[in-house]
């Protein structure tokens, strides 16, 4: 008789191993005084992947050949996964005249029509059993994941070689470049033109999007964080290419919800800066005739008096370059070094945003190494998370200075850039240090050029 075991490489801890399988069969084969002729064994092959099963195929040929007459196996799913392959081994079986097909759990008598049904009932549980495979591929993702190896399916992420451990050297320094360009200010869009100028391809060849490159430069693997299933459970196995607090500043500059997403298209350097002298309505752009001009209007969807319009070049110049003055002075020096109380206010702030963080890898660590179950640390980030969002937003309140830092003392460097940079960066810098400016009505009509006594600034602390 024959005798058949197979492990597979999926084993679920629950399915016996291939020395256990022998023995049983063995043992069952003793029971029935029947003499193994051969032990027909594959190790690590999936009857259900499709992989060729050699020690099966030799079986089948011994058993068409006449000779084996009978055959044990551990368990009916040893034997098949698909019910195709039953029903080719029945009809082999049949031909040659093997009737006896036994398993530890019951002789299953492929001749009779119960023992046939029997079988391939048998043989679709097992076929679903397959099915529930992706599961435990599942849960072989968490376990890499968990000691911080980066995932090796798909795409390799932008920035790292194909072993996702080394930097693609170019591929870093260009995020490294959209990491300093978008705190320095300029905005998103701006900045993904510069990539696709830049000339270096995404992975997959497709030209560069905002989202693709935000997604580049929020993905805290770029810091060194491993993520499973969108959430950061440990400290990956490379090198980062960003340091944790660009990382966190990106995402709460990129991931902000409460960031307006329609910012493209802006003409105007002063758009919603600017208030009416006469009435503190809002003024709004209002080109005409071809001139850029910020006006207060009215009409059933403003509120102004509709008194007061402005020419926006003239008014632009004065407003940069006296921020452009303003980032070299005295006063900014102190305003930067001064402000104790909101930076303890900030640091505090920091202080338990960085606690949470080091609470979540704590979590992962303790689950990784089996001192907590999943429903503890579930349950455990359930109650962090909540908080530590809170104190983000919080932080990224109060951290508005950043941007300030970033260009205090850089003035006249600055304006010699100025008529060459981007908007949105020429915006940032203004908004770094102006709140807002009030427009007076003009006194002196008919004066040629603009009158500087008209703008009253309002300058952040
Ligand atoms: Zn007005």
């Amino acid at each position: 008789m024959a005798l058949y075991a197979r492990i597979s490489q999926d084993r679920s801890g629950d399915e016996a191993g291939v020395t256990r399988q022998l023995k049983d069969c063995r043992a069952e084969a003793e029971r029935r005084g029947w003499t193994v002729a051969e032990e027909y064994v594959d190790d690590d092959v999936s009857a259900y992947s499709g992989k060729r099963r050699p020690a099966y195929e030799r079986m089948l040929r011994d058993i068409t050949e006449g000779r084996r007459d009978a055959v044990v196996v551990w368990h009916m799913d040893r034997l098949h996964r698909r019910p195709i392959e039953l029903e080719q081994f029945v009809a082999v079986c049949d031909k040659a005249g093997v009737r006896d097909l036994v398993t530890l759990s019951g002789e299953v008598d492929l001749t009779n029509g119960d023992g046939l049904l029997l079988a391939r009932f048998m043989s679709a549980v097992a076929a679903h059993e397959s099915s529930t495979k992706p599961r435990r591929l599942k849960r072989k993702a968490l376990e890499i994941a968990e000691t911080g190896r980066p995932t090796m399916g798909g795409r390799r992420p932008f920035g790292f070689a194909e072993d996702r451990i080394t930097h693609e050297s170019s591929e870093a320094a260009a995020v490294r470049e959209v990491a300093a360009r978008l705190l320095a200010g300029e905005s998103l869009t701006s900045v993904t033109t510069w990539m696709q100028e830049s000339g270096v391809p995404t992975v997959s060849g497709a030209p560069w999007r905002t989202h693709s490159v935000r997604q580049v430069v929020t993905n805290p693997r770029m810091w060194g964080m491993r993520v499973h299933q969108d959430q950061v459970i440990g400290e990956g196995t490379w090198e980062p290419i960003l340091t944790p607090e660009q990382g966190e500043r990106l995402q709460r500059l990129l991931l902000d919800p409460a960031r307006r997403t329609n910012r493209t298209a802006r003409r105007y350097l002063l758009s919603g800066m600017l208030t009416c002298g006469k009435c503190g309505a809002r003024m709004v752009s209002a080109p005409r005739e071809g001139v850029r001009r910020y006006a207060c209007r009215t009409g059933p969807d403003q509120r102004g008096c509709g008194g007061i319009y402005v020419v926006a070049d003239p008014l632009e110049r004065l407003v940069a370059e006296a921020v452009l003055q303003r980032l070299d002075s005295p006063q900014m020096h102190d305003a930067l070094t001064g402000n104790e109380h909101d930076d303890a206010e900030v640091a505090a702030l920091a202080a338990k945003v960085q606690d949470d963080e080091r609470r979540l890898l704590d979590l992962a660590d303790m689950f990784a190494s089996g001192e907590i179950e999943r429903v503890g640390m579930k349950r455990a980030r359930e109650q962090i998370t909540p908080r530590l969002e809170a104190n983000r937003r919080a932080l990224a309140a109060a951290n508005g200075r950043d941007q300030v830092v970033e260009y205090a003392g850089r003035g006249a460097e600055l304006r010699e850039a100025w008529d060459g940079l981007d908007l949105s960066r020429q915006v940032a810098v203004v908004k770094a240090v102006l709140a807002g400016a009030t427009v007076l009505p003009a006194t002196q009509r008919g004066r040629r050029g603009f009158d500087p006594g008209r703008v009253v600034p309002d300058w952040r602390a």
